[in-house]
C-alpha cells in the first residue's frame, strides 16, 4: 500500500460498491499487503492501542520535559475541570480529548514512550480521539483497532500524495495529517459511510491549511503540545460535521494536494527550522538564549 499517488476516492469508491464499511475493505488492503491474517493486523493495533493508553497515563502522572519548558498541564486540566462548579465549555467528549492528547504531548516531551501517529510531534491527537470515543461512547478494544487501520491508512494517502513532516510541511502535515486521521477513524467508529469518513478527512484538512512548524527552540514542547490540543478538537468537529451529512466541497485527495502545494510555498523559515512564527518572538528567543547557555554550562561541568 506504500504506492506514490494513493488516493482516497478508490478506496471509498471500492466500499460503496462492495457495501462494506470502508475499515472492511481497509483491513482486507492492509493484510494483502503486509501478508498478515485479520487476527495478526487487529493484535498489532491493540499492541499500539496499549502503548498509547500507556502514554496517557504517564502524561497525567504530571511530569514535566527535561528542558522544564512544559509538562502538567494535562493533569491540571483534569483536575480543574473535576473540582469545577461550572460545566464544561468543551463537554465530557472533548474535554476528555483534549486532556489526553495534551497528555502525550507532555510524555512525548519528558522522552516516554509513545506511538508515532503520524509524528511524535502530533502523536497526541490520535489517542485523545480515540480513547475520548471508547471512554465516552463505550467502544470495544476490538472496535478500536479497527478505527486505528482506518487512521493509518488514511496517513498512508496523507504520505503519499503530500507528506506527514513539518520539515517538509508545516504543521498542516504533522497536525494536520494526525487529526483527518482522527476525524476519519472518529466517523468510521461512529458508523459513517465511507464518503463521509472522506468528507470528515476532508474539512479537517481545509481547516488546518497553512499551518506552519515553528517549535521554540527546536523543541517539540511550544506549541507542539498545545496544538494537538487545538487538532482534536478540529478532528471532532470535522468528525461530527461530517456524520450529520455535511459535505466537503473540495473532495479528500484534492485537499490533501492543496496541503502539499501550501507546505512547497511555505518558507523554510516556517518548516521545523526555528527561524520564524511562535520560535522567532522575543519570549522564545529569550527562553531558548538561557536554555542553551546553561546547556553549553552543564555540559562543560561534565567534562
Ligand atoms: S510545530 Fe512542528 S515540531 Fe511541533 S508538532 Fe507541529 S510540525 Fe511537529
Amino acid at each position: 500500500m506504500a504506492n506514490d499517488k494513493l488516493a482516497l476516492a478508490s478506496w471509498i469508491e471500492e466500499a460503496e460498491k462492495r457495501s462494506l464499511p470502508l475499515c472492511e475493505i481497509l483491513i482486507e488492503k492492509n493484510c494483502k499487503s503486509l501478508g498478515l491474517e485479520r487476527t495478526e493486523l487487529i493484535k498489532n493495533m491493540k499492541d499500539m492501542l496499549d502503548v498509547m493508553e500507556s502514554s496517557i497515563q504517564y502524561g497525567l502522572t504530571g511530569i514535566k520535559s527535561r528542558s522544564g519548558l512544559t509538562g502538567g498541564n494535562a493533569l491540571k486540566l483534569r483536575e480543574a475541570l473535576s473540582e469545577s462548579a461550572r460545566p464544561s465549555i468543551l463537554g465530557l467528549n472533548i474535554s476528555d480529548a483534549v486532556i489526553f492528547s495534551l497528555a502525550v504531548g507532555e510524555a512525548n516531551a519528558a522522552m516516554g514512550r509513545i506511538v508515532a501517529a503520524p509524528t511524535a510531534g502530533a502523536s497526541g491527537v490520535l489517542p485523545g480521539a480515540l480513547f475520548s470515543l471508547k471512554k465516552n461512547y463505550g467502544l470495544s478494544g476490538e472496535q478500536l483497532a479497527e478505527g486505528l487501520v482506518v487512521a493509518g491508512s488514511i496517513g498512508l494517502v496523507i504520505a503519499s500524495r503530500s507528506s506527514i513532516s513539518g520539515a517538509i510541511g508545516g504543521c498542516q502535515a504533522e497536525c494536520g495529517s494526525a487529526a483527518a486521521m482522527a476525524a476519519g477513524a472518529a466517523v468510521s467508529l461512529l458508523g459513517g459511510t465511507p464518503v463521509q469518513v472522506g468528507n470528515a478527512v476532508a474539512m479537517t484538512i481545509k481547516n488546518m491549511l497553512g499551518l506552519v512548524c515553528d517549535p521554540v527552540a527546536g523543541l517539540v514542547e511550544v506549541p507542539c503540545i498545545k496544538r494537538n490540543a487545538g487538532a482534536v478538537v478540529q478532528a471532532m468537529a470535522a468528525a461530527e460535521m461530517a456524520l450529520a451529512g455535511i459535505e466537503s466541497f473540495i473532495p479528500p485527495d484534492e485537499a490533501i494536494d492543496a496541503m502539499k502545494e501550501v507546505g512547497d510555498r511555505l518558507p523554510c523559515a516556517l518548516k521545523e527550522t526555528a527561524d520564524g512564527g511562535l520560535a522567532a518572538t522575543p519570549t522564545a528567543l529569550a527562553w531558548a538564549e538561557a536554555y542553551f547557555s546553561n546547556v553549553k554550562q552543564t555540559k562543560g561541568e561534565t567534562k
